[in-house]
């Protein structure tokens, strides 16, 4: 049996706790008790993880491609062999199942490998100049980075903020959520270990806008990164401007998935009604609104309620279980707030609807069917188990309503013809789309959104460069 570890902050190198600090209680979702303390950061500690920011940046910047790579793959080496334990913790913190924080685990493996590759290729160029002239193009480290990650992916969000700005040679200060620090905590000392300076990347937690306020003010942060809801990443959008920060925002989603009469109906059921179900659908990327082409909508919301029914909800560690628990209290109570105002709005019940048990954050696989574009589910990111299924008559009204919203994130679509693929790629608003395939994330591929989704992606070589800045050098 995992014991759930102490907590502390890691700053420039040290571990810092206690100290009369206030403190926040980390609960198990499954039972809703405490499991440990998080001290909180003051503003000296803030200070601290500051001038030790700039101290490593000044350091991490000539540090050699060769030696990033080591880190980054030393500490993939690392989380390989923690596997299990750091997997645990988060079932711990956060609910989702064993199998889901084991794939998160490797996720961050996958991308440290391919960032230690990736960062050996930041390739400047000489231009075209008379003889005797040279211009170079460049691209340097932006500088000390400030990182908050939210809680539904406590390894791979922390994993995302830091392994690109370690890859590029700058420092990071991360605050991941206070909900689920031991995974955060668990991928840093990981790079750690590998040999990352202690002043290179460290880990704050504390109330969040007292932390963001005082960070972004700081002259010495160079960039936001920020992954969480697009309130707050407007909020912290207007706080970066001030310094004129470079910005990567990763923001909320309401993801359409558009299904055609001409689709694979069995094979995308049995896709797309887990993909709706993991992490109990607090996922950015999670399918929300289906849209139906009316032929098929009685045989596909049927399909869909009847798996979804039998998804079995229990403790994350149980082997029996395909759906956690609700990462906080705050999931089930806006689940109830949406759903009743859904069936209020004239929506229809197909199953689900309700808490599971008085213990814990547990909520039921919940299909609502035919709601009403003015019910607050359909133009607000639910962020849970609920998918709403509403039949459309053509493919113009589906692509119509897929991009009602000001959110594009990713985008979902299902159809054997290949036509009709090509104008959905060009057609939906996102950043990301899923053509007969929910797999649209991977360490090579560039993660982000567009509009209200935020901007900047991570991931891939983009994610790198969006941690560079360029510059030219034009010799006479
Ligand atoms: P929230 O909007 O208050 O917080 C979202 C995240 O931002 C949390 O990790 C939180 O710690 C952080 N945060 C909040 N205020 C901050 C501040 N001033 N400075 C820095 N960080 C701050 O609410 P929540 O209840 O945690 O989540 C609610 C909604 O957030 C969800 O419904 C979902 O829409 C969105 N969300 C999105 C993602 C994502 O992956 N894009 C992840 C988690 C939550």
């Amino acid at each position: 049996m995992t014991q759930y570890p102490a907590l502390a902050m890691m700053i420039d190198g040290e571990p810092v706790s206690g100290g009369g600090r206030r403190r926040h209680a980390v609960i198990n979702p499954a039972t809703g008790e405490a499991i440990g303390h998080l001290p909180l950061a003051e503003a000296a500690d803030l200070d601290r993880a500051l001038a030790a920011a700039a101290r490593g940046f000044a350091r991490w910047r000539k540090s050699t491609a060769a030696e990033r790579a080591a880190v980054l793959e030393g500490a993939a080496r690392l989380l390989v062999e923690r596997q299990e334990t750091v997997a645990r913790n988060a079932v711990l913190e956060q609910g989702k199942t064993l199998p889901e924080a084991r794939l998160e685990v490797m996720m961050v493996v996958g991308l440290f490998r391919f960032y230690a590759g990736e960062c050996q290729r930041i390739y400047g160029r000489t231009l075209v100049r008379p003889e005797g002239q040279r211009a170079t193009v460049t691209h340097a480290p932006v500088g000390p980075v400030a990182a908050f990650a939210p809680w539904n992916f406590p390894i791979g969000n922390p994993g995302r903020k830091l392994g690109a700005p370690i890859a590029a040679g700058c420092s990071v200060i991360l605050k991941s959520a206070e909900e689920t620090p031991a995974s955060a905590l668990a991928v840093l000392q990981a790079l750690l270990d590998a040999g990352l300076p202690g002043d290179v990347a460290q880990a704050v937690f504390g109330v969040p806008d007292e932390v963001s306020r005082h960070l972004l003010a700081s002259p010495v942060i160079r960039k936001l990164s920020f992954t969480g809801s697009t309130a707050v990443g407007k909020h912290l959008a207007r706080l970066a401007t001030d310094n004129m920060l470079r910005t990567t925002m990763e923001l909320g989603g309401h993801g359409p998935v558009l299904v055609f009469a001409d689709a694979d109906i069995e094979r995308a059921l049995d896709t797309v009604v887990p993909h709706k179900l993991r992490n109990a659908g607090q996922v950015c990327v999670s399918p929300t609104r289906f849209l139906v082409e009316q032929r098929v909508f009685d045989r596909f919301a049927a399909g869909f309620a009847e798996r979804a029914a039998a998804f079995r909800v229990g403790d994350g560690l149980d082997p029996a279980t395909q759906m956690g628990p609700m990462a906080n209290a705050r999931r089930p109570e806006a689940m109830e707030r949406l759903i009743a105002d859904a069936q209020g709005a004239g929506a229809r019940l197909l199953t689900g609807g309700e808490r599971i048990g008085n213990r814990g954050f547990f909520y039921a696989p919940t299909v609502l069917a035919e709601v009403p574009t003015s019910a607050a589910i359909m133009n607000e990111e639910p962020f849970g188990p609920v998918a709403i299924l509403n039949p459309l008559p053509d493919e113009a009204a589906m692509i119509e309503e897929a991009n009602r919203l000001p959110y594009g994130l990713a985008a979902y679509a299902w159809s054997e013809d290949a036509r009709r693929q090509r104008r959905l790629a060009a057609g939906l608003e996102a950043g990301m789309i899923g053509l007969n395939t929910t797999m649209i994330a991977g360490a090579d591929a560039p993660f982000g959104g567009v509009k209200w989704s935020g901007h900047g992606a991570e991931d891939g070589p983009e994610g790198l460069h969006a941690c560079l800045v360029t510059k030219t050098v034009h010799e006479g």
